[in-house]
């Protein structure tokens, strides 16, 4: 028997938020077991909730934003992400602003945040989606495709043709043994070329040095973490917005796909595959 889990207590964290630049104040709460993961805008009039699934996401460029009426929040995806590799299966994520603090640019400050909290086990059998046939998905050159598996295993390759960023590919299986040490840490990669078109349109107003791995006309910027960190990224990414389909269990195969073919799949997962509990 597996059993769903939760946060041992209430914990908070400040911050701005990469794409708005606003600060914001999170608080992690504990949930009771089938409620999943769930945020709360507490800065609008009736707090209002959105239900962190893919029937609320409202947007996928450069992140994953979800909304319910005027309740949007956006950049879900990494606080989601360090979620589900920690094993927490139901939260309420309250948070004062449209972004959580952007923290590290990846999870690891989450992870730690998770680890004060501690993670409890609830009453009830933990629920899984297990894709029993192939699926795939495609956008431009874009690929994904789930298949059958035992657990949850996820590989990316990351195309690039820059001098100092070539060609990534990484692949982990997702559980809390590997999810803190070779994913949490990873940060994603932001192109100095793009950078001020993007604060125009108020997108990266929050990103730094430290929070990506900032690449310029032939050189990087900012060290890496690992050789392969943007493919590293990009895992986690995905871990997080195939979260808005809950527990999914499948060997994903990804190739230059972002948040738009992330949520894609998880949609098609979410349709075409039921919870089940692991009793
Ligand atoms: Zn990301």
């Amino acid at each position: 028997m597996e059993w769903q889990t939760t946060l041992g207590r209430p914990v908070s964290l400040e911050g701005v938020g990469l794409h708005s630049g606003k600060s914001c104040r999170l608080t992690l709460l504990p949930a009771p077991a089938d409620t999943g993961v769930r945020w709360q805008r507490v800065d609008l009039d009736g707090q209002p909730i959105v239900p962190a699934t893919v029937d609320y996401v409202a947007g996928t460029e450069r992140s994953t934003t979800l909304a319910l009426g005027e309740a949007r929040i956006q950049t879900v995806e990494h606080l989601m992400a360090a979620l589900a590799g920690m094993g927490v299966d139901n939260a309420l994520v309250q948070v004062d602003a449209p972004e959580p603090p952007v923290a590290d640019g990846a999870a690891a400050v989450f992870v730690d945040l998770i680890r004060t909290a501690g993670v409890v086990r609830l009453e009830a059998p933990r629920r899984v989606r297990r894709v029993t046939r192939p699926v795939a998905v495609s956008h431009g050159n874009a690929h994904m495709v789930a298949l059958p598996a035992d657990r949850l295993r996820i590989s990316y390759v990351f195309v690039s043709d820059h001098p100092a960023l070539p060609t990534q590919f990484a692949e982990y299986a997702v559980d809390p043994a590997t999810f803190p040490a070779d994913i949490a840490p990873a940060r994603t990669v932001g192109w100095l070329a793009e950078v001020e078109a993007l604060r125009r349109r108020g997108l990266a107003l929050g990103a730094s040095l430290d929070t990506a791995v900032v690449v310029g006309e032939r050189e990087l910027l900012t060290p890496l973490r690992f050789p392969n960190e943007v493919a590293r990224h990009k895992i986690l990414d995905i871990i997080g917005d195939l979260a808005l389909a809950g527990r999914v269990q499948a060997q994903i195969i990804a190739i230059r796909s972002g948040h738009f073919l992330h949520t894609q799949l998880a949609r098609q997962l979410a349709a075409e595959f039921t919870e089940e509990a692991l009793a």
